[in-house]
């Protein structure tokens, strides 16, 4: 991690948590694709939201059945339900730094989640390669057919676009997320301080 993204003034509640990082981007902008090679390679702990929301529904819980609704439709799961996933998550977490994907989607998110993190990552892809990729990609996640993926890229613009000047000077990272996914790895350990010989 750089000195400079670690130069900002945390209270003394952040000095005694572990640190944070938070992937932001598009779908189809590879965040799963990069955390996990943080985790392999760094030791990050690995926190997908999406992930999280998806082994909910496969086990049949409450949360599973009511993310599964807004999931389908490539919208939002409500704010407090995510934050109230996170915060559980978070606190049964061990020291290891976190790595969180796929949140916070929204300001509101942001702030709710009572602590600031310590770099966030935007991974940046345009709309016609994210259409591009999820067409090839071909997982068969319910939410990848194209009017679902349409849509999901209007919220991120509207809900979670608005989160790059919210980091804007505290510790946002622009990574070009077009190339392959050891270009962008590569990117973003340049950016994080971790250069690999
Ligand atoms: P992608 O980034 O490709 O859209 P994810 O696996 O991160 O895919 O998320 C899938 C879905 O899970 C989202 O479309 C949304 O419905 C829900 N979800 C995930 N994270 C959040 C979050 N932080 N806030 C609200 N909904 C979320």
């Amino acid at each position: 991690m750089t000195s400079s993204a670690r130069s900002r003034p945390r209270s003394r509640d952040d000095a005694r948590m572990k640190p944070v990082i938070a992937l932001l981007g598009p779908p189809g902008s590879g965040k799963g694709t990069q955390a996990e090679r943080l985790r392999d390679g760094l030791g990050f702990t690995w926190l997908s939201t999406g992930d999280l929301l998806r082994e909910a529904r496969a086990d049949g819980t409450e949360l599973g059945a009511r993310a599964g609704e807004y999931m389908d439709r490539g919208e939002l799961v409500p704010d407090d339900v995510i934050t109230d996933v996170v915060e559980q998550a978070l606190a049964e977490l061990g020291d290891r730094p976190i790595l969180l994907d796929g949140f916070p989607r929204t300001v509101a998110q942001a702030e709710a989640l009572g602590r600031e993190l310590d770099v966030v990552v935007l991974i940046d892809v345009p709309d016609d390669v994210v259409v591009e990729r999820i067409a090839g990609r071909g997982q068969g996640r319910k939410d990848d057919n194209p009017d679902t993926v349409r849509e999901r890229l209007r919220v991120y613009h509207r809900e979670t676009e608005p989160l790059v000047d919210h980091y804007e000077g505290r510790g946002l990272l622009r990574v070009d997320g077009t190339g392959d996914p050891d270009t962008v790895l590569e990117a973003l350990l340049d950016g994080l301080g971790h250069r690999r010989s």
